[in-house]
């Protein structure tokens, strides 16, 4: 099935006009015989990804709960633990309202994290396999087992992350080896040799700062190295990439880029996060997530990776477009690196998930975060508000 998207625009404000066939951008020359939309000038560009949510969390679609939170991870890991105890909480429902807000965002490619741990089971992940499955037409979903309660001390881990892998988890995840599991080396050798037996990617959440957390991405990264993983491994969150300064930055940020490490950071408003620029200038892939979308972790809904680029813009000084451009790129092209997708560009072999936004470029779009008019997944339309 083929279809004739005419009269977009690009990023420069050059016309374009492609055919898209399945999953691929065919051609750039439609012929007038295809089915197909008018884009009325509207600037065309690549489906957007987020790179890191947690669709079990949300608790958008339930009545409001007031946050409650704690003082460091443990206690919010205890504080959701008590929460999904006593709430009527559907994964189902919930997840599909925050996918529904997601793809009117223009997202088409996302990773969501899993809690796996001694309370819940498997129970979330299966609630996550169907959500995929039901949404499975309309945008891709990638799928972390991800051990929020640690794994060194939550009865029952490691044999339920191999269960979960078993069962239709794409990745193996870790949390805090230090700060949470007290003990980085039995953790990362669980995690990395899970990833080994099963031949799947790692993402890690990593909130430690300062020394440890350096000294942790440099174990991430030798173990990396080590397996031949470069290019399957992500660490979330990363905090220690802001504290570090001179010498001790240069020398994390070559051995991330030589191990070909992701990073992920959601633009936290509260602490330093990792620096964009200098993480690009030093090689290394640093894309975008919205992690907590109104959860036991944040009563935020920032959800348009839009909105998610404006705020990578605001808090790091970017002002001029080829900044902006930059920034939003981090959910286009380095999102694609890091979740080891097909390149995404307008050009013949692409992928076919594409977004139409009324916006005359990139730059001017991080500011004014428009939703977009048009969503199409894998060459078919799954969102048009463009009049007939
Ligand atoms: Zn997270």
């Amino acid at each position: 099935m083929s279809l004739a998207l005419r009269n977009g625009r690009t990023d420069t404000g050059a016309p374009i006009s492609l055919t898209l066939r399945g999953e691929t951008i065919a051609n750039l020359d439609p012929s007038p015989d295809l089915p197909g939309l008018d884009l009325g000038c509207r600037l065309l560009l690549p489906g957007l990804i987020d790179a890191h949510v947690h669709l079990d969390k949300t608790l958008l679609g339930h009545a409001w709960v007031p946050h409650q939170g704690g003082a460091d991870v443990r206690a919010r890991v205890a504080t959701e633990k008590r929460l999904r105890a006593g709430l009527d909480w559907d994964i189902g429902h919930q997840g599909d309202i925050l996918l529904q807000r997601m793809l009117h965002a223009g997202t088409t490619a996302l990773r969501t994290h899993v809690d796996i741990d001694d309370q819940s089971k498997l129970k979330n992940l299966h609630a996550v396999l169907e959500l995929r499955q039901r949404w499975s037409g309309r945008l891709k979903i990638q799928i972390v087992a991800f051990p929020q309660s640690g794994i060194l001390h939550c009865p029952g881990m490691p044999g339920l992350l191999e269960a979960a892998l078993s069962e239709g988890a794409d990745l193996i995840g870790g949390l805090d080896p230090v700060g949470f599991d007290g003990d980085m080396d039995a953790h990362l050798a669980i995690v990395f040799g899970l990833a080994e037996t099963f031949g799947k990617p790692v993402d890690i959440h990593l909130h430690d700062g300062g020394a440890t957390g350096l000294r942790e991405l440099h174990a991430i990264a030798d173990r990396t190295r080590a397996l031949g993983m470069q290019g399957k491994v992500m660490v979330s969150h990363a905090f220690a990439l802001g504290d570090a300064e001179g010498n001790e930055f240069t020398r994390i940020a070559e051995n991330l880029a030589e191990a070909g490490i992701s990073i992920m950071t959601s633009i936290p408003g509260d602490r330093r996060f990792p620096p964009i620029a200098a993480l690009a200038e030093a090689g290394v892939n640093l894309c975008l997530g919205s992690d907590n979308i109104r959860d036991a972790w944040s009563p935020m809904a920032v959800i348009s990776m839009f909105e998610r680029a404006m705020l990578a813009a605001y808090r790091s000084g970017c002002r001029d477009d080829a900044q902006l451009r930059k920034c939003l790129n981090l959910s286009i092209e380095n999102g694609a690196r890091a979740l080891g997708l097909p390149p995404r560009r307008l050009t013949p072999g692409a992928p076919s998930d594409l977004i139409a936004i009324n916006a005359p470029n990139l730059a001017a779009a991080v500011m004014d975060r428009p939703e977009p008019d048009l969503v199409i997944y894998k060459g078919q339309i799954v969102l048009n508000r463009i009049a007939p």
